[in-house]
């Protein structure tokens, strides 16, 4: 029974900075080799306030393991960050390591069982390290980074950061009549033309939901 295996084999950008050639190990379950390198850091290598910049080292300490069905691949990847705080705004830069290992299927071996998509397969002797490195490292990087763990960010009323603002810094507190009337006035104030014709919007309590969709 004629069974092909005949997938187009040609994602893989050999020349990739993260494509890696394990052909060394010549399949043999059992033999191992490691390698200490470091690569450029793809684009986009992080979230919206942190990441390692495009074209940074990321050095990366790996041993690659032959098995069965494919070749293990475990290691570190050490890298700087770059971002900024999400309280202050302040630049932050600090280094960061992530563990990982992850298990590159040969490409003629049967998924076995657990078929899910999820699975890293070899191209030939390559595999791509990119999407494994992506998951160790980006997906461990916070959504809303601090210059460090107890950052006062800034006055609300001013905008100084409160890190070196002098102790107790604060603003008169708004006479919350005052704020009463100021809700007041807003609530009475005509409305902006209205675009097109919906003309019978109830008015005044729903302006914050409005205002903010943009993105
Ligand atoms: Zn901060
Ligand atoms: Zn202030």
């Amino acid at each position: 029974m004629p069974h092909e295996s005949r997938k187009p084999l040609t994602r893989i950008d050999p020349t990739a900075p993260l494509v890696l050639d394990t052909s060394a190990l010549g399949r043999q379950p059992g033999s191992s080799r490691e390698e200490h390198l470091s690569v450029p850091a793809p684009e986009n290598f992080g979230v919206e306030m942190v990441g390692v910049p495009e074209g940074d080292p990321i050095g990366l300490d790996l041993r690659f393991e032959a098995v069965l069905e494919g070749v293990l691949v475990t290691g570190t990847a050490a890298v700087s960050l770059r971002g900024e705080c999400s309280r202050c705004l302040d630049p932050i830069a600090s280094d960061f390591e992530a563990d990982f290992q992850e298990l590159f299927v040969y490409d003629d071996t049967r998924s076995g069982g657990n078929a899910d998509d999820e699975e890293f397969r070899l191209e030939g002797d390559l595999i791509d390290l990119e999407p494994v490195l992506r998951d160790a490292v980006v997906l461990a990087l916070p959504l809303s980074p601090l210059c460090r763990e107890d950052c006062p960010g800034l006055c609300a009323d001013c905008g100084v950061r409160m890190a070196d603002a002098e102790p107790g810094h604060r603003h008169e507190a708004a006479d919350p009549r005052w704020a009463a009337l100021q809700d007041l006035a807003g609530a009475l104030a005509p409305a902006p033309p209205d675009r097109g014709d919906e003309g019978s919007r109830p008015r005044g309590s729903s302006d914050r939901r409005e205002g903010k969709q943009e993105g």
